[in-house]
């Protein structure tokens, strides 16, 4: 793996509009600010860029992984032994038509949400306070305050990475549920989302600023973290259920369940990601041995972390 890896470095070299680096800590890249090194790092500068260094990666014969901001991700300490694209700054424009913005998956939604109040629109004032990309948002269906992007989406630009084609969709019904998407890597690569706002009525501007007020009152901002780390269980809340266990508080090396709310796993300060990681499966464990209720990730974990539970004698099973 390690010739495959200088080959593809070498390759890269050859390549137009790729900034390529290797054993790039992921913990600048993530909003945890933990876990170990990217083996390559690729931020393409442009599309074709994009689609030239995953047709490397797979003459190469080696994985990849597609982060946006990096803010629902958990990434092992042992690192990725992948070429991490990273879709950012390079591939970030917005423009609007009307009712309809469109947006590079690298934009940051909250500039989206910001942008589109600020033009005299309104449906994305939820969205003010994620840290997400566009292309991840899209990813993973972000929403929040009883919004959620498939129902502003009009379409989605997306590439194959095995064949590079680019494809425009009209989401469709089965696309999109809870925190779930089929708009996701490694099957396709969202570039870019159409948006279809309807004109203010005058209320977006508050709105917006409520949301805002609520996650600063409710949500552990000062702390690094992924969010929710849990889905929401039906007919449920994640944070209550944590709660109501008596896990507010819970340390594991330098995680924490977060003393504000309880659905929030926090960096405390030096965290580990096998520390997260164990703190998720020691909160998994005892909600469910309590409340019956199996809490599913929300946070997507990258890289190899039975490896890391088994270095540190077996600590997260
Ligand atoms: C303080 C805080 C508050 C948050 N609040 C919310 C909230 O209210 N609601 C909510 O839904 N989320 C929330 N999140 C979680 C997170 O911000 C969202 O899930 C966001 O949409 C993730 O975007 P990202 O660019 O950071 O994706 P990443 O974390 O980089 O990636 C997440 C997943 O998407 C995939 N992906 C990323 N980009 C692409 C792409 N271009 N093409 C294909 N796949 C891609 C990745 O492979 C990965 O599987 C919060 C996070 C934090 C830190």
């Amino acid at each position: 793996m390690q010739d495959q890896f200088s080959a593809f470095c070498k390759l890269c070299e050859c390549l137009e509009g790729c900034v390529v680096r290797q054993n790039i800590p992921m913990a600048q890249y993530t909003s945890f600010r933990t876990g170990g090194c990217a083996r390559v790092l690729v931020e393409p500068q442009n599309v074709e860029a994009l689609r030239n260094a995953l047709a490397v990666a797979q003459e190469c014969n080696i994985p990849f992984e597609v982060i946006g901001n990096g803010t629902n991700l958990l990434v092992s300490d042992d690192g990725v032994e992948a070429v991490v694209f990273r879709i950012g700054d390079a591939l970030a424009s917005i423009r609007r038509t009307g009712g309809t913005f469109f947006a590079e998956a690298g934009a940051p939604l909250s500039l989206l949400a910001k942008r589109s109040v600020e033009q005299g629109f309104m449906g994305l004032e939820w969205a003010a306070g994620i840290p997400g990309s566009i292309g991840g948002a899209v990813a993973m269906n972000a929403g929040a305050y009883g919004g959620e992007i498939a129902t502003l989406l009009q379409s989605v630009s997306w590439m194959d990475p095995q064949t590079g084609a680019i494809s425009e969709t009209i989401p469709h019904d089965g696309a999109f549920s809870y925190r779930y998407s089929a708009f996701r890597a490694p099957e396709c690569i969202v570039l870019s989302a159409t948006f279809s706002l309807q004109p203010d009525d005058g209320s977006a501007r508050m709105r917006m600023a409520e949301y805002t007020e609520k996650r600063r009152e409710k949500q552990p901002l000062s702390f690094p973290s992924a969010g929710s780390t849990f889905k929401r269980p039906e007919g449920n809340f994640a944070g209550a259920l944590i709660e109501q266990c008596g896990l507010k508080g819970m340390r594991i090396g330098g995680a924490q369940v977060s003393t504000l709310h309880a659905g929030f796993l926090i960096n405390a300060g030096g965290a580990t990601s096998s520390d997260v990681y164990a703190l998720m499966c020691q909160v998994q464990k005892v909600v469910y041995e309590n409340k019956g209720v199996l809490l599913e990730p929300e946070v997507h974990l990258l890289g190899n972390f039975a490896l890391s539970a088994q270095k540190k004698g077996g600590g997260a099973k």
